[in-house]
């Protein structure tokens, strides 16, 4: 199960990961976008710590809300919106003190609705969605397989990252890096790439 504790463990792990990984986040963004997406995510998960420090939080479903107002409220880039919105929608969906991986998996099915809600973009045009979504397919099969939260959030992790690594080649078709229409091929998706940390995150914590 995953408990109000191991939700903030969570995304502790998420800041930690994403500050670790913010450099190599801004370069694949300069390569195809504005070259923050690294200095985003990082400002972002700060602030969303130190609003997780000041208060005493009951849910899995708070700590996931307010990571998701935070994140909308400190990200000006198109990342803060969509995983802010992705956050509040999982919080919505899991709001009590403890979930089991099955409800888990609803928030964050939840979680990339609202992402395709507000960014319209489908599997295969090289954004969040292309790590998120085989993500969940791979947390999906291991549950359906009997795996326990810690083996189905290392399938998702895994699922994630081979969705990552599956948008190099991809040509961009949302977001800043689809101005390069071709020009984008050839470089990892920044957005797809934080995703799988995200991912990662959740694996570490739940073992
Ligand atoms: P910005 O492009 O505004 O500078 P970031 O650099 O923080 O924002 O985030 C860029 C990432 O956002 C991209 O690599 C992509 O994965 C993701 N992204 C952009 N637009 C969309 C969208 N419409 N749907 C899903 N993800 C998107
Ligand atoms: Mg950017
Ligand atoms: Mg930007």
């Amino acid at each position: 199960h995953v408990d109000t504790d191991t939700a903030l463990a969570w995304v502790r792990a998420i800041a930690e990961s994403v500050a670790a990984h913010a450099d190599q986040l801004t370069r694949l963004d300069a390569a195809i976008g504005d070259a923050d997406h690294g200095i985003n995510m990082r400002r972002g998960f700060t602030a969303v710590v130190a609003a997780l420090d000041a208060a005493r939080w009951s849910t899995v479903g708070e700590v996931l809300t307010k990571t998701g107002t935070t994140l909308v409220s400190t990200v000006g880039g198109a990342s803060g919106p969509l995983y802010g919105s992705a956050f509040r929608a999982a919080g919505k969906a899991l709001a009590s003190p403890e979930v089991s991986p099955e409800e888990l998996l609803a928030g964050l099915t939840a979680g990339l609705e609202a992402v395709q809600r507000l960014g319209t973009a489908e599997p295969g045009d090289k954004t969040i969605v292309d790590a998120y979504r085989p993500a969940l397919d791979a947390f999906e099969a291991a549950l359906r397989d009997g795996a326990d939260l810690a083996g189905a959030a290392r399938a998702a992790a895994d699922g994630a990252e081979a969705g990552m690594r599956d948008t190099t080649p991809m040509v961009a078709r949302k977001g800043r890096a689809s101005y390069l229409g071709p020009r984008s091929q050839g470089h990892q998706d920044p957005g797809a790439t934080s995703t799988a940390l995200i991912f990662r995150a959740l694996a570490e914590v739940a073992d």
